[in-house]
């Protein structure tokens, strides 16, 4: 084991923990994952996902958004800056380097990933949809601010809790909207 690679900083007057200037919460995985079930529950597995597929497209649109602006990166160094920080906060080791700076779209392994170490290996299923979006939103954001026409979704083709060595996250292009309605409403 080592110490994260990620710095954290407290403020001592309000207890608020933050990570490259952005205000983070530090929670039991198990606390996320119940909520995730919950979620599940109540809404349906349909539903739930359409849902938290756009709440993380959006978060990952943002989060590129400030960061770019916090550590004066810019281009496709954003996206796998997000990869990294993903790695490093305990969500599984996200690699994207099959993704084309040209397109947008490709592949990002996942290896490790907390939701099939929750559900447990040989679990069956694809246990990922809820980070399904992240890729996409990032690469949304790059495209947006090289002003390039992308319109990109994500989805889990292959999990490891199938027995795959990793999962796959498929960035690809969408002949849909709701892509660009996404980047159009977080640029504003
Ligand atoms: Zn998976």
């Amino acid at each position: 084991m080592s110490a994260p690679a990620v710095e954290i900083s407290v403020d001592p007057g309000t207890g608020v923990w933050s990570t490259d200037g952005l205000p983070m919460l530090y929670v039991p995985r198990h606390f996320l994952m119940g909520l995730l079930r919950t979620t599940y529950e109540a809404l349906g597995a349909s539903l739930a996902e359409q849902r938290l597929y756009a709440a993380g497209y959006d978060a990952a649109f943002r989060w590129c958004g400030m960061e770019a602006a916090h550590l004066g990166l810019a281009g496709m160094d954003v996206f796998h800056f997000y990869m990294k920080r993903l790695s490093q906060r305990g969500w599984g080791l996200f690699d994207g380097a099959g993704i084309d700076p040209e397109t947008g779209t490709g592949v990002v392994t996942l290896r490790h990933s907390a939701f099939v170490a929750d559900a447990g290996v040989g679990a069956g299923g694809k246990r990922c949809g809820f980070c399904a979006g992240w890729a996409p939103g990032a690469l949304m954001w790059v495209g947006h601010t090289q002003g390039r026409a992308w319109n990109l979704t994500g989805y889990e083709s292959r999990c490891a809790a199938e027995g795959h060595a990793a999962c796959e996250l498929v960035v690809t292009q969408t002949g849909g909207t709701a892509g660009n309605m996404a980047a159009t409403s977080m640029a504003k």
